[in-house]
């Protein structure tokens, strides 16, 4: 975006906003897990939804691109930055409900799952123990139907909560309408955005369900690179394949091209191992991708969503 235009823009989203909520030229790398990648050229993060509303009709109205993020944890921003707007949900969308009686959570988009998921607890709901440990939004996590041991969100949801991409439109999609499927929902295809989710969930005894999360939390820590930046698993499950085993097999466990790694400890990571630029991390994308194919005739499909333009 021009340099004129990017400012004409950024007022006209401070005046729906506040100035605290818009930033020009914003280092993604530091709104993503990686920790790496490009700016953008205007990024939003409203206060509350009636903020995320105005800015969503605003950025449609503009003609510009536009992107939606939560926690940035399954997002890789390409050196070259986003030439366009980025609306972060984090910031409005924060409460977390729950009905004791009917044994139902409803949480916004922007509330972390891990918080969900131990508010959950806290009221002797069970059901969100798989999920406690993905560091996502719920928004992100009922976008890609996040999942961990065993546990998917479409287990777990009844009802999303959406607004259309243009911000005109509120409605309500039950979780048969998601058409969720492994790392999929309909709003791959819709592009619309979550403002909140419904759940139920399942009294149980909160002593167990606090185990039950704690356990997993061991279990992750011990068997993913928890302590470097990155993306969770890069790849998507090969159907009848498990992607980490294919790229250990191959030979690649520890590739590393600049600061980006095959990660030692679980090969489906790729993680920054210190100063990684998004370059590297998708050069080493493709070079596993390449040698897994030339080795097993599997092709190997990202499941980090990658945006923005290439470095020049
Ligand atoms: C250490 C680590 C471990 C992980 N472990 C797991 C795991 O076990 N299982 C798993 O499934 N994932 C895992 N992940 C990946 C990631 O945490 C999940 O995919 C999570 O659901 C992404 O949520 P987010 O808020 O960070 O989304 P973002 O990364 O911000 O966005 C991801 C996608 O969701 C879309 N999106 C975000 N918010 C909304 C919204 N409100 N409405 C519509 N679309 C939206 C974005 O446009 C983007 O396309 C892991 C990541 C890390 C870093």
């Amino acid at each position: 975006m021009e340099e004129a235009r990017k400012q004409e823009l950024a007022k006209q989203f401070i005046d729906i906003t506040s100035e605290e909520c818009v930033e020009i030229d914003a280092d993604m790398a530091q709104y993503t897990s990686f920790r790496a990648g490009g700016k953008a050229d205007i990024l939003v993060s409203p206060a509350d939804y009636e903020g995320l509303k105005a800015s969503l009709k605003l950025a449609a109205a503009s003609g510009e691109r536009y992107y939606i993020l939560g926690n940035g944890t399954n997002v890789l921003v390409r050196d070259g930055g986003y030439r366009g707007i980025i609306i972060r949900t984090m910031d409005a969308l924060q409460e977390i409900a729950i009905v004791d009686e009917e044994e139902l959570v409803i949480a916004q988009a922007g509330a972390l799952l891990s918080k969900v998921a131990r508010s959950a607890a806290q009221h002797m709901l069970s059901g969100l123990e798989p999920v406690s440990g993905v560091p996502g939004s719920i928004g992100g996590a009922a976008f890609m139907n996040a999942g961990a041991y065993d546990g998917e969100m479409k287990d777990v949801i009844t009802d999303v909560r959406l607004i259309s991409r243009d911000g005109e439109r509120e409605y309500t999609l039950s979780v048969d309408e998601m058409d969720y499927g492994y790392r999929h929902s309909v709003l791959y295809e819709t592009g619309d955005i979550v403002v909140s989710v419904m759940m139920k969930l399942k009294m149980d005894d909160p002593h167990k369900i606090f185990d039950r999360m704690n356990e997993l939390a061991e279990r992750r820590n011990s068997k993913q690179p928890v302590d470097k930046p990155s993306a969770g698993s890069f790849f998507k499950r090969p159907t009848g394949y498990f992607a980490g085993k294919l790229i250990q097999d191959a030979g690649l466990k520890g590739l590393t091209v600049g600061g980006a790694q095959v990660s030692p400890l679980h090969s489906g990571f790729i993680v920054n191992i210190g100063g990684a630029t998004a370059t590297d991390i998708t050069d080493l994308m493709k070079l596993v991708q390449a040698r897994v194919k030339a080795e097993f005739g599997v092709d190997m499909e990202p499941e980090v969503r990658i945006i923005g333009e290439p470095a020049e």
